[in-house]
């Protein structure tokens, strides 16, 4: 296991940034997400980590070891990606058993070694079968045993691992993972596109979007103080509300309503918006007026599409909550903020 740093890593692949200069940190030991959209640079990070791709600036290091020159093999790292790698004329226990032969285990480790894996993946009943027989699934489960059987890696990474899955065992793999990197303590590093998938399998989570990192923290930190509003929107279901408001001399204004909250300075020019999560507003008699568009159930909760001086808003409210004749909003105190540029400046 090891600390991996990059400092000040970029990287093109021709025009432009795919990733843009970033500095970030892998605790020993830590369970980390990279999440965002289709192409916001989530692989390119990996494969940076991995030693696939050589930066185009900046350093790799693990364990402050300049490994920026390294290719895998030599940076120690198992790889799980989206699609099965599998050995296909080998059995099951074999295609586990190989990466554990490679390094010259004893046969007696490596017999408990994969008996552990088969049994946390499931796959006793099938160890003996050739790989080229399997479904999908257990396909994909055979390449996450490959990447989870070496206990001497500096990293595991994974690349999407669960796409090929059907959903019901994606839950049960998902749980079963974070249960490995508790059992365990692998440095691991989780790519997805997949908000619950981030949540639920890493203890810190560091959100992209067109190449840069906009902010790494816990489920709870990225929830309750987004620093970017892409934050608030990409996670939180549904995202943050984010309206534009107008700014006069530090006093926020929407349409025609003062919000009690003040902006801190802002230059010329500047785009002011506040950032409220559905959760965190009260529907009620007092307040600012809104109109009620549509009411979706979801389950416990109601989710409310108001408009607010002309904006969109949404409202999760209780599923016993009364709607009034004429709704107001309020915003739950301290739990608003006030973003200019897209960044977080205060509440
Ligand atoms: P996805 O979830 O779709 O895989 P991602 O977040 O992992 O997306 P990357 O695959 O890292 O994103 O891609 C980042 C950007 O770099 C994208 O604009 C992509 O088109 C571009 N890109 C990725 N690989 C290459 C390549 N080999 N050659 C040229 N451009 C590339």
């Amino acid at each position: 296991m090891a600390r991996i740093r990059l400092e000040a890593v970029r990287h093109s692949y021709g025009e432009g940034d795919a990733l843009r200069p970033a500095d970030i940190e892998f605790e020993d030991g830590g369970a980390y997400a990279l999440l965002g959209p289709s192409g916001c640079g989530k692989t390119t990070l990996l494969n940076i980590v991995s030693g696939l791709i050589r930066p185009s600036a900046g350093r790799v290091l693990f364990d402050d070891r300049d490994v920026t020159d390294l290719d895998t093999a030599a940076r120690n790292i198992a790889q799980v990606f989206q699609f099965p790698v599998v050995y296909d004329t080998m059995t099951v226990a074999q295609n586990l058993a190989f990466p554990l032969r490679n390094r010259g285990l004893p046969a007696g480790q490596v017999r408990q070694r994969v008996g552990e894996v088969l049994e946390m993946l499931d796959l006793t009943a099938v160890a003996n079968r050739r790989a080229t027989r399997l479904s999908a699934d257990d396909k994909q489960k055979v390449s996450l045993g490959r990447g989870l059987v070496r206990s001497d890696v500096a990293a595991i990474l994974f690349d999407e691992p669960l796409t090929v899955i059907d959903p019901q065992a994606k839950w049960r793999l998902r749980a079963q993972l974070k249960l490995l990197h508790r059992q365990f303590g692998h440095t691991m590093v989780y790519v997805t596109h997949d908000q619950t998938e981030a949540l639920t399998f890493a203890d810190r989570v560091a959100v992209m979007r067109d190449g840069a990192i906009l902010q790494i923290g816990s489920a709870q930190e990225l929830f309750d103080a987004p620093r970017h509003t892409f934050v608030g929107y990409f996670i939180g279901s549904p995202g943050m509300n984010v309206l534009p408001v107008e700014a006069e001399g530090g006093a926020l204004r929407i349409g025609q309503h003062a919000i009690a909250m003040t902006s801190g300075p802002t230059a010329p020019g500047a785009r002011v918006e506040l950032g409220v999560r559905p959760e965190h507003i009260r529907l009620g008699r007092e307040g600012l007026p809104v109109q009620v568009r549509r009411v979706d159930d979801v389950g416990r909760r109601r989710i409310v599409h108001a408009a607010l001086a002309g904006h969109e808003l949404q409202v999760s409210l209780d599923e016993a909550a009364e709607i009034p004749a004429e709704p107001r909003v309020a915003f739950e105190p301290g739990r608003a903020g006030v973003f200019v540029d897209s960044w977080r400046v205060g509440a």
